[in-house]
Formats: structure tokens, C-alpha cells, sequence
């Protein structure tokens, strides 16, 4: 009960929220719609999405979903200068807006990967829990110092992310001669900065094996291409997992008489050392016999896959969804038109929207279908194609279809193809007179 409550409150909220908003936007006239999405988006979205995770439950009641999307709806109808009568469906689609219902849950699954361990399907690349960082003056970083004497062992490492897949390679120098060469491989979906650190980790492991009396200088050399890993190393705030990982083997290798330094390589600059760890790095990241080494998911990689899997949802809506059908012919796909920047004006989305004399008529809000040009009702048709009021604007926007395509084009080829122009022809329309 206390859930329901709170969703009447914040729904009412949002609600006067967007009404000032809207008085606003009648004063000035208007507040430009990318203003009036990040207003949404800043102030209204957080509203809406307070308490996700908790109020699953209660968000399977028609009757409170059916409160989002009354909230939802005014500020897209804010936003796109649309009219009442337009579906969420279709106004979603034109101002871009991923729907309410698809968003909370998207929302509460973001949440859940953030925050409980173990919910996802594979191992997230979490940072190091507080009960168990190491003491601060455990493995400490140097990175670079005075000491100018020349180390026992020289590393370097590189990691390699492409379309191919995620590898990284590390060479070991003892004296002038290469002792040891390693490369492996990461999840593909692992990121570049993961396999930098991966490819030092097998460094420090690979010094840890090397045969080199105790009571000899045993001094290592760790070089990268990677500012941020070195940044992070020496940050004590910073607890990522594999950040951790490397100041313990520090740790480990200076109980043992080691002493690690780390230095800043500057990349693709043709040091032979550094080039041949980049090389194997590549390598790796191609070959398919190369093991998978690490698979921990960097959360920008699980936050990536839950959006794309939210535009997957509303694409299907969309596809099942009856009414919208002049914004469906203009946009089928979801994907391709939340790529797409459209300056949406209202004429923008009188066209887009289908908001023509004829579908003023159906709706009873006007008593005639009829264009003026009195050759038949005022459709969206009839307007890009055939109204002979607009034959001028028309030999315009066809003579520029037809540079790269031919006329008549589809909607969908319009809009997609030919986007300037088509938008161009719909702010010539005077809507008013027609
Ligand atoms: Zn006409």
C-alpha cells in the first residue's frame, strides 16, 4: 500500500513539474525541444525511476504504469509541439525518448548489475570489496624515480582491442636478450584498459618465475602504454579488481627482494621493445587458440548490452503497436531513428505525426478532410506527393532526390536517405493556409 502512495506522489510531482514547465514554455514559445529533453532527462526521468528496484511489483498493476505513461505523454507532447491526440507510441519514436515502462525496468536491471553481486549471467569485473583492500602500505607503486640504475629485468606489455577480439602481450628482457614472451587472451567484450593491466599482471608473474639469486640486484622495469593504469595505481582510492591484482604481486615480489618500477611508454613510437608487445597484443586479440585467460565484464560493458536489449523491447513494441502508422512508415526501425538528429519543430511533427486536415476530420476536431486545393483529402500523401499547392517546394525536394535515388521515394527512404531536403520541404509548408 505504502508503494502505491508513493508512485501517486511522484507521479503528481512530475506531473506540476511539467505543467510549470509547460506555462513556461507557452510564455517564451517555446523551449527548444533539446532543452526540453534534457529537462526531462535531468529532473523528470530521476522522478520517475526513484525507487525502481523496490517497486517491481507494483508496477504490474495497469493502473500505476498507466500513470507513467500519462506523465511520459506530456512532456513528449511538450516536447515534439505535438498534438493530445497522438499516441505515446509514436511520440516516443519522434522525440526519441525510450518509453517509461521499458526504462524503469531497464533502470532496475542497471541497479541490480551495480549493486548484487552474482546477478548476471557473467562475472562482472566489480572493484575489490573495503574488507578486503590491502593495507596502503602494502605494494606500493613507484613510478619513475632517481634511482637511475639499470634494472635486472626491463617488461613491457600492451594490450590490443578490436572487432577481432581483446589479447595482450608481454615481453621480458633479462640483460639484452628476450627470456620470456607470454600472450593471452581476454572475453571480447573485455575492454582495452582491462587488458593493459591483464598484460602487467603476467609480467609481475612472469619476474616472480625468473631465476635470479636473492642476494643479486633484483630490480624490474615495468613499461606501458597506459596513462589511466598508471593513474590508478598510484591513486589509493582506487580499488578495481585488477588494479588490486597488480599491487599484489608488487607486494608479493617485494617481500622477495624485488624492486618494481613502473614507467609510461608512449605508444606506436617505434621503441623495438614496445613495438614487439604491441605486435604479440594484436596477435593474441585474433587468435582463437589462444585461452581466455579473463572474462570479468567491465560494467560499462553490462550497462551497454541492457540498453541495447531495452531498444530490442521497444523495437518489438513497436512492431506489435496498431496505431502510429504514418510514424511507423517514417520510422520502422528504433535503432535507426534514435541515430538520427532531428531538430523537431511543429511542423516537423505535424508531418511525422500524420497531423493533417484529414486526420483532424477522423477525429472530429475539424469538419472537413478536404485539402484546400480541393483535388482530394490532405493526407501525408497528399502533401509530400501531390498537392499541387506545394508543386514548387515539390520540384525542389525531388530534383534533390533524384541527385542520388529516384522519385517517388518511400517515406522511410525520405526521411532516411534524403533527410535534409524532405526536412527542408516540410518547413516550407505553411500550415496555417493549407
Ligand atoms: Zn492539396
Amino acid at each position: 500500500m505504502y508503494q502505491h502512495t508513493c508512485i501517486a506522489y511522484v507521479t503528481d510531482r512530475s506531473a506540476k513539474l511539467i505543467h510549470g514547465l509547460s506555462r513556461a514554455a507557452n510564455v517564451t514559445w517555446g523551449i527548444k525541444h533539446e532543452a526540453m529533453k534534457t529537462i526531462y532527462k535531468g529532473a523528470i526521468l530521476p522522478l520517475l525511476l526513484y525507487g525502481a528496484p523496490v517497486w517491481i511489483e507494483v508496477m504490474k498493476h495497469e493502473f500505476n504504469r498507466r500513470k507513467y505513461i500519462r506523465i511520459q505523454r506530456m512532456i513528449n507532447i511538450l516536447t515534439a509541439k505535438a498534438f493530445r491526440t497522438t499516441s505515446n507510441e509514436a511520440l516516443c519514436i519522434l522525440t526519441g525518448l525510450t518509453p517509461i515502462i521499458i526504462k524503469r525496468e531497464e533502470a532496475v536491471r542497471l541497479y541490480n548489475a551495480r549493486k548484487i553481486r552474482g546477478s548476471q549471467p557473467q562475472e562482472i569485473d566489480y572493484a575489490v570489496e573495503y574488507k578486503n583492500w590491502p593495507h596502503p602500505a602494502e605494494g606500493a607503486i613507484i613510478i619513475e624515480d632517481e634511482d637511475t640504475k639499470d634494472p635486472t629485468v626491463l617488461a613491457q606489455t600492451d594490450g590490443s582491442k578490436s572487432e577481432l577480439g581483446v589479447g595482450c602481450g608481454t615481453v621480458i628482457y633479462k640483460g639484452n636478450k628476450i627470456a620470456t614472451q607470454i600472450t593471452t587472451r581476454l572475453d571480447s567484450k573485455c575492454s582495452n584498459n582491462q587488458a593493459e593491466q591483464t598484460a602487467i599482471i603476467k609480467a609481475l608473474e612472469a619476474i616472480a618465475t625468473l631465476n635470479i639469486p636473492q642476494n643479486n640486484l633484483r630490480r624490474a622495469k615495468v613499461y606501458t602504454d597506459s596513462r589511466v593504469t598508471l593513474d590508478s595505481l598510484q591513486n589509493p582510492r582506487n580499488h578495481a579488481y585488477l588494479i588490486g591484482e597488480i599491487r599484489k604481486r608488487v607486494a608479493t615480489l617485494q617481500e622477495s627482494n624485488w624492486k618494481i618500477k613502473f614507467s609510461w611508454v608512449k605508444a606506436h613510437a617505434r621503441i623495438p621493445g614496445n613495438e614487439k608487445a604491441d605486435k604479440l597484443a594484436k596477435e593474441a586479440a585474433r587468435n582463437r587458440l589462444i585461452d581466455i585467460t579473463y572474462s570479468r565484464l567491465p560494467l560499462s560493458s553490462v550497462h551497454h548490452d541492457i540498453q541495447l536489449d531495452s531498444i530490442k523491447r521497444w523495437q518489438k513494441e513497436w512492431q506489435t503497436c496498431t496505431k502510429a502508422q504514418t510514424m511507423k512508415q517514417f520510422f520502422p526501425s528504433v535503432e535507426e531513428r534514435l541515430k538520427k538528429k532531428i531538430k523537431i519543430t511543429q511542423n516537423v511533427s505535424a508531418m511525422l505525426t500524420g497531423r493533417t486536415r484529414a486526420y483532424l476530420h477522423r477525429f472530429k476536431i475539424s469538419d472537413n478532410a478536404q485539402c484546400i486545393c480541393r483535388q482530394g483529402d490532405q493526407t501525408v500523401e497528399h502533401l509530400i506527393y501531390d498537392c499541387i499547392l506545394l508543386e514548387t517546394q515539390r520540384s525542389t525536394l525531388r530534383m534533390n532526390v533524384t541527385k542520388n535515388g529516384q522519385w517517388p521515394a518511400d517515406k522511410h527512404e525520405l526521411i532516411t536517405k534524403h533527410q535534409k531536403h524532405l526536412i527542408d520541404y516540410i518547413e516550407s509548408i505553411d500550415f496555417d493556409k493549407l
